[in-house]
């Protein structure tokens, strides 16, 4: 059975290198460190920008130097904007946030995670895709702490530094997992709601082989939400996307690969005996929430 929307090369977003970070619009660039993706939001040689997400540990250096290759030497962000606090994507969070003096924005349900105040669940490695699956039981899960840094999203769903743009709640990879949408030219930030290439596995990681997914599999708590979230997602009909693992993507295939997988979600993006399909952790009953 097909487990992934195919894409081609060709739907690649990516316009051109702007330094160590691929520029896919004037006012947006990403950087891929080794297999999840930060972003860096603003116009190239201006001192106004912001960092989506914080990379795995190990890649403070790699950042930094994608950050002064773009808008120049010493030039912190204003902000930097959390889709969720997995250790993919908050790898040197820490270390960015106090070197940096910059507040740290992030849903009210992903702070106990950004607080220190509690672990994700555990992952689930029976959801089959390969080496990545297998290996998460290794990966880190316990929180980060960046407490005095740390701000809720705005409550009117405005994302603060970015003006233009929205975030969208799209749980179901985590509580409070958001996505960040700009209708001007139909820009869409998904972080792991939906990714472009497949996560479980080591292969597809590597080589980034284009490929729509929903969540990575082994870190999604609740697939009911997971699928809200990614119909959601295809009704906005965005241009280009820009996912937590994967490249860039967009255009016309694209958007109807989105709703090809908003369609047929359970047997695309669904494990069939996935841990957590049957007994989903939530934020309501405070499942979501383990002991740090
Ligand atoms: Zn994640
Ligand atoms: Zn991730």
């Amino acid at each position: 059975m097909a487990q992934q929307v195919p894409l081609e090369r060709s739907d690649i977003a990516n316009e051109r290198q702007d330094g160590r970070a691929i520029q896919v619009l004037a006012d947006m660039a990403y950087k891929q460190l080794v297999f999840v993706n930060v972003m860096l939001v603003g116009q190239a040689r201006q001192p106004h920008w912001v960092l989506v997400d914080a990379g795995i540990p190990g890649s403070g250096d790699r950042i930094r130097r994608a950050a002064a290759e773009r808008f120049g030497k010493d030039t912190p962000p204003s902000a930097i904007i959390m889709t969720h606090g997995h250790f993919d994507h908050v790898g040197v969070l820490e270390e960015l946030a106090a070197g940096w003096n910059v507040p740290v924005y992030a849903h009210p349900l992903e702070r106990p995670y950004l607080d220190g105040s509690s672990a994700y669940p555990p992952p689930d490695p029976t959801v089959g895709g390969g080496a990545m699956a297998l290996l998460s039981p290794l990966f880190p899960r316990s929180p980060v702490n960046v407490k005095p840094q740390l701000r809720d999203l705005p409550p009117d769903g405005s994302v603060p530094e970015m003006p233009g743009w929205r975030w969208l709640h799209t749980p179901g990879h985590s509580v409070g997992h958001v996505s960040l949408w700009r209708e001007a030219d139909r820009t869409l930030i998904a972080g792991d709601a939906i990714v472009t290439t497949a996560a479980e596995s080591a292969y597809a990681t590597a080589v980034q082989k284009p490929e729509l997914h929903g969540p990575p599999k082994y870190f999604t708590h609740d697939w009911q939400a997971a699928e809200t979230s990614v119909a959601k997602l295809a009704l906005l009909e965005p241009e280009l996307i820009v996912a937590g693992h994967g490249h860039a993507m967009r255009g016309e295939a694209v958007r109807a690969a989105l709703h090809r997988l908003s369609r047929e979600f359970r047997q695309l993006a669904v494990p069939p005996h996935g841990r957590f399909v049957e007994a989903p952790r939530r934020a309501e009953d405070g499942s979501a929430y383990d002991a740090p």
